[in-house]
């Protein structure tokens, strides 16, 4: 699947949001990338997984993981379409653990993936989680990359399309000086 095709597909399910936006971490940005909109629908979600199953398909996964709640779609169709089984990560008490019974054969090949990378901070919390508990971290994937490919995860990792979507400081936003009233994405509130 050509990265642009990705991108063409999240814009057809209205997936790629452009309006004025109150990022979580403070910043304010014209696009939005809502994933959730274009894994709704599950025949689009098997493709995207068959698709990053695909770069992986000799590695010998056994296991994919990924963080709740934006990995757990995209992580069960790579599995599916590896023949692997799926387990997710979530947070308690703002650290990533494994929880309901999971658990890891000690060197299992373990694949970690997410829906966004932006940082890599999910994925390497997901990744030492892992570690942790025994397995054996070989990759990481995601759908979309916002890095520019520099988010370093410590394991060799692929996405399907790369998206620029550039945030700035609300003192210095554009859609902020005209007047403009930031929305929060996914929600129909207004930004505080
Ligand atoms: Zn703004």
């Amino acid at each position: 699947m050509r990265p642009e095709e990705v991108i063409e597909r999240f814009v057809a399910a209205g997936a790629l949001l452009e309006g004025h936006f109150a990022l979580t971490s403070g910043l304010h940005s014209t696009k939005y990338l809502q994933c959730a909109l274009v894994l709704q629908n599950p025949v689009q979600a098997e493709e995207f997984g068959r698709a990053l199953a695909a770069r992986f398909i000799d590695a010998r996964i056994s296991l994919v993981a990924a963080p709740a709640i934006g990995g757990i779609i995209i992580g069960h169709e790579v599995a599916r379409a590896l023949g692997a089984r799926f387990l997710w990560t979530e947070r308690e008490s703002g650290v990533m653990t494994l929880r309901r019974g999971f658990s890891v054969a000690p060197g299992e090949r373990t694949l970690v993936v997410e829906d966004v990378v932006t940082t890599g901070g999910s994925t390497r919390e997901t990744i030492d989680t892992l570690r942790a508990a025994g397995a054996d971290v070989v990759g990481a994937a995601s759908i979309i990359d916002r890095s520019s490919g520099t988010a370093d995860v410590g394991v060799p990792r692929v996405a399907l399309a790369e998206l620029q979507v550039p945030a700035v400081d609300p003192a210095v936003c554009e859609a902020c000086r005209r007047g403009e009233v930031a929305v929060k994405p996914g929600s129909r509130k207004r930004a505080p």
